[in-house]
């Protein structure tokens, strides 16, 4: 189940479970989009891999129990900022291969 973690990785905007503008690597490393739009490139400092906007748990119990009142988000922050030219050199080739093809 996703984490949904509460903030930025890399410069620490708070992104709670609400926020269409959290953004997630398969491996649920968590960006804001300005972060992965402008410093990031659309690849993950982790793992190399693209990103995709995080899904809303819903708030509202609408089906059996699966919701935020049950499964909630988790608070422990992940904080790691990348170094800004040290990924620039990561990722500017990755960048030109579409995240599918990585
Ligand atoms: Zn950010
Ligand atoms: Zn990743």
């Amino acid at each position: 189940m996703l984490q949904l973690r509460p903030n930025c990785e890399h410069c620490n905007t708070d992104l709670p479970p609400a926020n269409p503008k959290a953004m997630i690597c398969s491996f649920e490393c968590t960006f804001c989009e300005s972060c992965v739009m402008n410093i990031l490139k659309d690849v993950c400092p982790n793992c190399g891999g693209g990103f995709c906007y995080r899904p809303v748990r819903p708030k509202q119990n609408l089906r059996n129990d699966n919701y935020l009142g049950k499964h909630p988000a988790t608070s422990t922050p992940t904080l790691k900022p990348v170094d800004v030219d040290d990924h620039a050199l990561f990722a500017t080739e990755i960048s030109k291969i579409k995240p599918e093809d990585r």
